[in-house]
This record gives structure tokens, C-alpha cells and sequence, in this order.
């Protein structure tokens, strides 16, 4: 059996802490989509580790992980982050397989990046800025160089030429010797050549002798380049179809889809945010919340739970369950707003616009739950909640028309609740940890 986790929101749900929770549950966890941009921070034995490119599921020593063609790889980012792994004592050894599809972000892919959000002006889309954009322009665009690209070498060196000759015609200086590139790239494969191969191979085999696989989103569903608030969108599939074009799976493979959001909402850059709080409620929820990016260090911009955001992502995603984390960052306000729904001139709509300045017209409907003065925070079983809290939660779960199985209570692997008899308790109860340590196939 194979899960999906995705983004219910517009990306920083706590994806991370979830997916570390249930990963010994699998015995793979892999990415479909994404580069390094995605900032998945898991605090383990008392250490806090921030991956960026790598499936988090590379904490735990007994399960592989897989990179998929639907990510963009920048070798240099990935070597780095194998090396910050290895200062913490954890090898990456032989657990890690990335596609031979997977498209690279090349040396110059930031820099115009930052060329073209600083032409965008006040109009930018507020990107992390480490190329990833110009990547998947380049993939759509024919041009992209691919990982298999790099055991090609009289492949490789026509492609890097005609790339780098379009990147000194754009930009106005001494120019780039497309030689360094070419070379630095040779370098980078065979570094690589141990972690590459064919993903839809290796998952199809594995599923066949009864390994089960997580699927890593990155980003969320808002964010998603087809489903999100275009164009303040990541240029990826960060919903879940891109788990079938980003690792090369049908749809059956996969079984289950949780959807992670926060107990409030949060979004990084520009944009529409129809629940979006300013001044000392702002300030509270950042700084309880720690509502900082883990990838850019950027304040977040803050504001309350969003049904009708997250109702849209149970759509396009086809949730069978949500996490809601960060519960704990709502300890002690006197009242804790949920939006319900939108009134857009005179009409109250329930459902999500794809027309951004409709959206950004928008007024949020909010329905205010009282709060609760004890803590929740570390709380790990639903009766210990206060009733306050878990009356939020069900007005949440009725209001999102999906069922909360999941809630963390606080950024330590087992400040969380897996509430008895949801549908993630009877995912993991089908899945126990295994026993074993499955070989390669
Ligand atoms: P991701 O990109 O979706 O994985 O989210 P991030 O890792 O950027 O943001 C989640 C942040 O919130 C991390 O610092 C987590 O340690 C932290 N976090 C996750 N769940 C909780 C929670 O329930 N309570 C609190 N206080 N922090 C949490």
C-alpha cells in the first residue's frame, strides 16, 4: 500500500515532521516533484535537520529513497546536502536512487532567475531564487539537460553549448565559458552515477515483492503550476497527479492521499491569502509558530485556517484525510476564526476562484470558535486535548469535509496524535514497522 502526502495549503503544513513520523512505516519514501527549494524541517535525538532535496525519509537507515524525474536536481546542492547528512552520522550509501530524467538546474539557471523577478518588478512571484523555475522552463521547453545527459558526453557538450550561448545573449557580461560547465557537469555524473537509475523500474519491482512506498509532496496544493493561484504558483505538479508523471506510476499506485494543513494558514512571497491577518495577530502567529522559511529564512505571512482553500485541495487532490499540525501555536488566544467561506461583492462562495483578482477581491466569512486556556501543545491523545480544542478540530473537519486523523501538537516526532480508529490509524495498522530490511531489486 502506498500513500501520497500533499500540501493542503500553500506549502509549509509541517510536511515534513508527517512524513518522518510515518516513514518507518514504509520501506520507501519517494519525491515526485520540486527541487531544493522545498525546506522540510524534521527534529530527530535533539537535532534539527532541514532537507531540501533529499525524501526525508533518508533519517531512517532501513529505507531507500527515491528521487524522482519530476524533481530538478542541482548537483551541487545534492552533494552538499549527502555531505550535511554525513556530518550528522548519517550515510546515504546505497538507499538513494535518482531518475536518469530527472532534469538538472545548470549553474546559470539562478541567475536568471533573479534577472527575471527583478524584470517582474513589484509584479514578482517572490521564487527562493536557487533556479528551479528556469529548470522546469528549460525541461518544457526542450532544452533541459537531463541526468542521462551526463554519460553522454558529445550529447552533453552540444546541449551545454547551445544553453549556454542562449544564457550570454540574455545577459550582458563577460559572458560564460560553456567548457567550465560542460566540465563541472562530467564531474558532477560521475560523483552521481552510483545514485542513478530507472525509478519506474525500481518502484514497480518493489511494489510487485510487496514494498510499500510514501510519496513525498513538496510545496502544496495552491502552489501547484495548474491548480494553484497562477502565476504566484511553483513550477511543479505539487499535487498529487504529479506523483504518477513524477516518478512514472499510474494512478492505481497509489492507494491513500493525506493531505497535511496547519490549523492555520500560512504562505511565503506574493499573492493572493483570502484569511491573511496583519499587525500584532500576525506577529502573534509568526512568532509562536516560528513562521520563518526554513529554505529563505523569509517571514511568512500569516492568517486563519481557510476551509474553502482546503476544500479545494480535498477536490483536486482527493484527500481521504488531513493532518492538522501546529495546533499548539493557537494555545491561548481567547478566540481562534475559521473561514467558512468567501463574500465577493455581495455573494458568500464556498468554492475556491480561479480568477486571482476575483480572489483577491475576496473577504473571508469567519465563524470564531472559543479558545482554549490549557496547552495542547505535546498533547499525543485526542482525550487529552481541552475540549475547546478538539471542538475546533471537528468544526475544522466538518467545515473542510474531510476527516482529521492526524494532529501535532509541537515539532517533536511524538508531540502527535493519531487519532484511534481514523483512516491513517488503519493505514498504519495494515503497515507495521517492518521487521526486515527489504534488499535492493
Ligand atoms: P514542510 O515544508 O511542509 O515540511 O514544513 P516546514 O518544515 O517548513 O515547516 C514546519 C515547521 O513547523 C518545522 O519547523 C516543524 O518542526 C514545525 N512543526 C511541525 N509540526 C509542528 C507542530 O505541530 N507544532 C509546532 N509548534 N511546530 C511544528
Amino acid at each position: 500500500m502506498n500513500i501520497a502526502i500533499v500540501g493542503a495549503q500553500w506549502g509549509d503544513e509541517g510536511k515534513g515532521k508527517i512524513v518522518d513520523l510515518l516513514t518507518p512505516h514504509f520501506s520507501i519514501v519517494a519525491r515526485y516533484q520540486g527541487g531544493h527549494n522545498a525546506g522540510h524541517t524534521v527534529f530527530t535525538e535533539g537535532r534539527r535537520i532541514v532537507l531540501h532535496l533529499l525524501p526525508s525519509g533518508i533519517l531512517h537507515p532501513e529505507v531507500d529513497c527515491v528521487v524522482g524525474n519530476g524533481v530538478v536536481v542541482d548537483p551541487q546542492a545534492l552533494f552538499a546536502e549527502i555531505e550535511m547528512l554525513r556530518s550528522h552520522g548519517i550515510e546515504v550509501g546505497n538507499r538513494l536512487l535518482i531518475s536518469e530524467k530527472a532534469h538538472l538546474i545548470l549553474p546559470y539557471h539562478r541567475e536568471l532567475e533573479l534577472l527575471a523577478e527583478a524584470r517582474r518588478g513589484e509584479h514578482r512571484i517572490g521564487t527562493t531564487s536557487r533556479g528551479i523555475g528556469p529548470a522546469y522552463e528549460d525541461k518544457v521547453g526542450r532544452r533541459g539537460v537531463r541526468v542521462c545527459d551526463l554519460y553522454d558526453p558529445d550529447g552533453l557538450a552540444e546541449g551545454v553549448r547551445e544553453n549556454v550561448e542562449a544564457r550570454n545573449r540574455l545577459i550582458a557580461d563577460a559572458g560564460l565559458d560553456w567548457r567550465a560547465v560542460y566540465d563541472a557537469l562530467l564531474a558532477a555524473g560521475e560523483r552521481m552515477r552510483p545514485w542513478v537509475g530507472d525509478v519506474t523500474l525500481f518502484l514497480t519491482r518493489a511494489f510487485s515483492v510487496g514494498r510499500s512506498a510514501l510519496f513525498e509532496g513538496a510545496q502544496g496544493t495552491l502552489l501547484d503550476i495548474d491548480h494553484g493561484t497562477y502565476p504566484f504558483v511553483t513550477s511543479s505538479s505539487a499535487s498529487v497527479g504529479g506523483v504518477c508523471t513524477g516518478l512514472g506510476l499510474g494512478p492505481r499506485a497509489v492507494h491513500g492521499v493525506l493531505g497535511i494543513a496547519k490549523a492555520y494558514t500560512t504562505r511565503v512571497g506574493e499573492g493572493p491569502l483570502p484569511t491573511e491577518v496583519h499587525g500584532a495577530e500576525a506577529d502573534r502567529l509568526r512568532e509562536t509558530g516560528q513562521e520563518f522559511g526554513a529554505s529563505t529564512g523569509r517571514p511568512r505571512r500569516c492568517g486563519w485556517y481557510d476551509a474553502v482553500a482546503v476544500r479545494y485541495a480535498a477536490r483536486v487532490n482527493g484527500l481521504d484525510a488531513l493532518a492538522v499540525t501546529k495546533l499548539d501555536v493557537l494555545d491561548g488566544l481567547p478566540q481562534v476564526p475559521l473561514c467558512t467561506g468567501y463574500r465577493c461583492g455581495g455573494d458568500v462562495i464556498a468554492d475556491f476562484p480561479a480568477d486571482l483578482r476575483q480572489l483577491a477581491a475576496c473577504k473571508p466569512v469567519l465563524d470564531t470558535m472559543p479558545g482554549w486556556s490549557a496547552p495542547t501543545r505535546g498533547a499525543r491523545r485526542y482525550g487529552d486535548l481541552p475540549q475547546e480544542a478538539r471542538d475546533y478540530i471537528e468544526r475544522l473537519e466538518e467545515i473542510s469535509g474531510v476527516p482529521v486523523s492526524i494532529i501535532s501538537t509541537g515539532s517533536d516526532r511524538d508531540d502527535t496524535i493519531v487519532r484511534e480508529d481514523s483512516v491513517a490509524a488503519r493505514w498504519l495498522a495494515r503497515f507495521p514497522i517492518p521487521p526486515y530490511s527489504a534488499p535492493r531489486t
